[in-house]
């Protein structure tokens, strides 16, 4: 086990270590039930959804207006108009010569058409129409050929794909009423601390409501983990062993507090007791450092129980679940994109320069659109990781790189979406 600072992974080494481990985990076979698809958002899909047919299965208009050969109607005549489709309506046409065909948004263009002129860009008088003058047309606008977006027979989503709105729309257009989604891992989550009390409870002095327990049950969720288990121990070997011989049966193990340098901190003992390994016990960020991640073997299953053991104080929890442990559970269940979500915003506010070289900090921020449209993120004041109000004002955190003392307002920082 690696105990001095100097000699505990950087933030992209434990990253690394961690996708690595992610990887591998996707490889492995992983259990499949049958869903209605209204009922898979954010599921994790565990079959390919393939298009039963062209789409779109005709040559379509985007436009309500008029289908003509851009050729004819770009002269400005008097063109007449030689029938009507409407959408639903089963493809018409063809389209004679010196003439357009009346057409709605969605309706299957006729034969000869090469372009869709728009209502609003045409006069009509009776049955005739001309394009007004000052408004251009080419060969192609407004329709969307036979196939364009995708073909008969094309995978337009593998298996690992996590089902959204658009993922679910799509299932259905290609004729899916059901499909076959990845079982959700199911998580033990054990919530450490002589100091804890229930949330329904009034805390004695010295005393504190147990948070982390629902905050990681929602954490887990949200990576699409079902929680089995809320387990409690308190700062005991005998308490830590007992919790951990039930969490043996889950496939994925999420501890809280317990893992510092402290004397009461008997988590990584009770783990090695179990004959755990460790990837890693500690990593130079900041809230988080002492966060575990490893693995127990279970000869009888011929698998192993991937744990996290994170520290207690509610922030460094949530960033290092967030950051390592979602990875783990996202892999678990089967879905082939399981890393953070990051992104890009202009800091409104300098940071300060406590940073040490080799550390790399997420400070909890919050990010808004400013008025020129541009994504700005100012760090929120906080006293510390254990600041749940100012964590509550949070929507991210700013990522202050290991090798970085102040980032100046205005600069381009990366966040970490909570
Ligand atoms: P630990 O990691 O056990 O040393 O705990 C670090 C800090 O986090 C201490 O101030 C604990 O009181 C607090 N803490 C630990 N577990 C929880 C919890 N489940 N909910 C809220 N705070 C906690
Ligand atoms: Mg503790």
């Amino acid at each position: 086990m690696q105990s001095m600072a100097s000699s505990l992974p950087r933030y992209d080494q434990a990253a690394a270590i961690v996708a690595d481990y992610a990887r591998k985990l996707c490889d492995t076979p992983h259990q499949v039930e049958q869903a209605e698809l209204a009922y898979a958002s954010g599921r994790v899909l565990a079959q390919a959804i393939v298009a039963d047919m062209d789409q779109p299965p005709f040559a379509r208009s985007t436009r309500d207006g008029f289908a003509c050969r851009a050729a004819e109607i770009s002269r400005h005549e008097s063109l007449p108009i030689a029938g009507s489709t409407h959408a639903g309506e089963s493809p018409a046409g063809p389209l004679p010569e010196n003439a357009v065909w009346e057409i709605m948004t969605g309706a299957a263009v006729p034969d000869g058409a090469d372009s869709v002129v728009m209502l609003e860009h045409v006069e009509r008088e009776a049955s005739r129409i001309r394009l007004l003058h000052g408004r251009a047309i080419s060969s192609g606008d407004n329709i969307v050929a036979q196939g364009a977006q995708s073909r008969r027979g094309d995978e337009l989503l593998p298996p690992g794909t996590v089902l959204g709105a658009a993922q679910i729309a799509l299932a259905a257009a290609c004729g899916y009423p059901e499909i076959e989604i990845f079982a959700r891992p199911r998580v033990a989550i054990l919530t450490t601390g002589d100091e804890l009390v229930r949330v329904d409870e009034t805390p004695g002095p010295g005393q504190i409501r147990n948070s982390n327990a629902p905050m990681l049950e929602s954490l887990v969720t949200a990576a699409g983990g079902d929680v089995a288990m809320m387990l409690r121990a308190a700062d005991t070997p005998e308490a830590l062993d007992t919790a951990l011989a039930v969490a043996m049966d889950s496939d994925m193990l999420i501890i809280s507090g317990g893992v510092s340098a402290g004397k009461y901190d008997l988590v990584e003992p009770a783990l090695q007791r179990l004959g755990a390994i460790f990837h890693f016990t500690g990593v130079q960020i900041q809230p988080g450092k002492p966060l575990v991640f490893g693995e127990v073997p279970r000869k009888e299953k011929g698998t192993a129980l991937p744990f996290f053991g994170l520290p207690g104080n509610p922030i460094s929890s949530a960033v290092t679940f967030l950051l390592f442990a979602s990875q783990v559970l996202r892999a678990l269940g089967g879905a082939r994109e399981t890393g953070p979500r990051f992104g890009m915003a202009r800091l409104s506010q300098a940071t300060d320069r406590k940073s040490k070289p080799g550390l790399t900090r997420f400070l909890p921020a919050r990010c808004t659109l400013s008025d020129d449209g541009f994504p700005d993120v100012a760090t929120v004041p906080w006293h510390g990781s254990g600041d749940l109000p100012a964590f509550a004002k949070s929507n991210c955190c700013v990522v202050i790189p290991d090798d970085v003392g102040v980032l100046e307002t205005g600069s381009m920082v990366r966040i970490l979406f909570l």
